[in-house]
């Protein structure tokens, strides 16, 4: 067998485990083989490439390909390492700016290869080279958009700047325009291939994609995640064709569409329009000033909680964010535990964009072993929150915002909400009146049902365990006079 044929059998090898890793990787059970199938897919792809490249590259560059190869497993490994959960979307974010720019790069090679006369030993002409070019300034613009999206995705999410959306004054003919110029451009660098117009399609797509993400508000950086995720794929695959890689065209190819899909699905859930979001927030109301008097809010201690709970029949817990960055998810499923022994009815409802990464809190949720079957979605317990005893929202701000469905001035309207104040009783774990990642004010804060616990959410969990072990205890005289 020739290099090239075990490489190309040693590709659909690969193809097939990333297939079966993203099928692994949709649920939670088969979620840690999914995560095996996607490395060893990883590694038998680029034990082939190395092996392809061998045949037609120097001892010198075979080393160089080794030391990029051990300085970048090195990065990846020590920030996988590091990352805190609640920093996963960052950490995402600006791998995607990685692939942008490296299919930026391969474009810009391509095309100065080309130049050269070299294109790797193959010598293009006619109709195969107008192919050649179309593919270079594709490539190099969905790259350059993936490249400024990212990071500026990154900067957003990790709070590095503001959420709020940039609102040029006619941020939709900027869009427009661009794009309508990238057609233009495109046509006339096949027609007459030259430097100055992939000069300006680099700097074009690196303004659109930084316009694009700015222009976008907080509460829909969830889908921007996973349209980068999407665009990165395609980046991806516009390089593989550059470089005739079929396992890159495959494997992008896999990334933009599933990513396509996730954020249709995203979309969906939030009731947003998908193409609005992918146009850089259009047809989103405008950012209204929403911080005007509330009224007063309630304050309750954990020992009060304990009480409320003791006297519950129905408990729904609502984590968010500052669950995740609490870490409480462990005495959370401790209190859930304690409640159910007692006879109390104790479910679990997650919106589809609380924390920071889709299915964030079912995976804390799961790491602190909390039955599935108790664990809801929130079109799966949204009815039930008007027959339930008490509510504790843990760390959740947006994601239980009534603004969404009463104010259609709210940045967040139309946004599916999880019907907390529905319930007799709400608790919400804070540690101060803040708004939320999306900027708001939450009116939930100020209802007449509803108590403010105030300081770290594991710290106040395990005040309440600690409030309810108290209840239980016996009372001293009552122990003596009780033979
Ligand atoms: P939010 O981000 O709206 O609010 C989290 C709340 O947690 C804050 O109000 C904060 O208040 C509180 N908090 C922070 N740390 C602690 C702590 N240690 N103890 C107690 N409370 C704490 O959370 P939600 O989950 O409700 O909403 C998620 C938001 O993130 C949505 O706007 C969503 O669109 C966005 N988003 C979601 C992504 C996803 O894929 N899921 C990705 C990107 C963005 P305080 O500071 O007062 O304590």
């Amino acid at each position: 067998m020739t290099t090239v044929t075990a490489a190309e059998a040693a590709y659909v090898v690969a193809a097939l485990l990333f297939i079966l890793s993203l099928a692994g990787l949709s649920q939670h059970r088969t979620s840690r083989s999914g995560v095996v199938w996607g490395i060893a897919g990883m590694v038998i792809a680029l034990a082939a490439t190395v092996g392809l490249a061998s045949r037609s590259i120097t001892a010198t560059g075979l080393v160089l390909i080794a030391v990029a190869t051990a300085v970048g497993a090195g990065i990846g490994l020590w920030r996988a390492r590091v990352v805190e959960m609640t920093g996963m979307p960052e950490l995402i974010a600006i791998m995607h700016s990685l692939v942008g720019l490296a299919a930026a790069f391969v474009g810009w090679n391509g095309y100065l290869d080309v130049d050269a006369g070299s294109n790797g030993g193959e010598k293009l002409s006619g109709s195969l080279l107008g192919i050649h070019h179309a593919e270079v300034f594709i490539g190099v613009f969905i790259g350059a958009v993936t490249f400024t999206g990212s990071v500026v995705a990154y900067l957003k999410l990790s709070a590095r700047i503001k959420s709020n959306p940039l609102t040029l004054p006619g941020k939709h003919i900027l869009n427009v325009g661009a794009l309508v110029a990238f057609v233009v451009l495109t046509v006339a660098f096949v027609a007459r291939p030259n430097i100055g117009l992939l000069i300006a399609v680099t700097v074009i797509a690196l303004a659109l994609g930084a316009h694009l993400v700015a222009s976008i508000g907080g509460g829909d950086m969830p889908v921007v995640v996973s349209m980068l995720n999407s665009y990165s794929g395609w980046a991806a695959a516009a390089s593989g064709f550059l470089l005739a890689n079929n396992l890159l065209i495959v494997t992008g190819a896999l990334v933009g569409s599933s990513g396509a899909y996730l954020s249709y699905i995203m979309c969906k859930a939030m009731n947003r329009s998908f193409i609005s979001v992918i146009a850089g927030g259009f047809g989103t109301p405008a950012a209204a000033a929403d911080d005007g008097e509330q009224g007063e809010h309630r304050e309750i201690n954990a020992e009060e909680t304990a009480e409320l709970l003791r006297d519950a029949s129905s408990v729904i817990i609502t984590p968010g964010y500052g669950m995740a960055v609490a870490q409480a998810q462990y005495p959370v499923a401790e209190l859930a535990r304690k409640l159910r022994e007692r006879g109390v009815e104790v479910r679990f409802g997650i919106h589809p964009v609380a924390g920071r990464l889709p299915g964030h809190m079912n995976v804390l949720l799961a790491e602190a072993n909390v039955p599935y079957d108790v664990v809801l979605e929130m079109d799966e317990i949204n009815d039930d929150f008007a027959a339930t005893s008490v509510v504790l929202v843990i760390g959740a701000n947006d994601t239980v915002n009534p603004a969404a469905t009463d104010n259609p001035a709210s940045p967040i309207a139309g946004m599916p909400v999880l019907h907390v104040w529905e319930a007799a009783n709400v608790v919400v774990f804070k540690r101060s009146m803040a708004a939320g990642y999306a900027g708001v004010q939450n009116p939930l804060f100020f209802r007449e049902n509803t108590q403010m616990l105030f300081g770290d959410a594991k710290q106040r969990v395990e005040d309440i365990l600690r409030g309810l072990d108290a209840l239980d205890a016996p009372v001293p005289e009552m122990a003596g006079t009780s033979r």
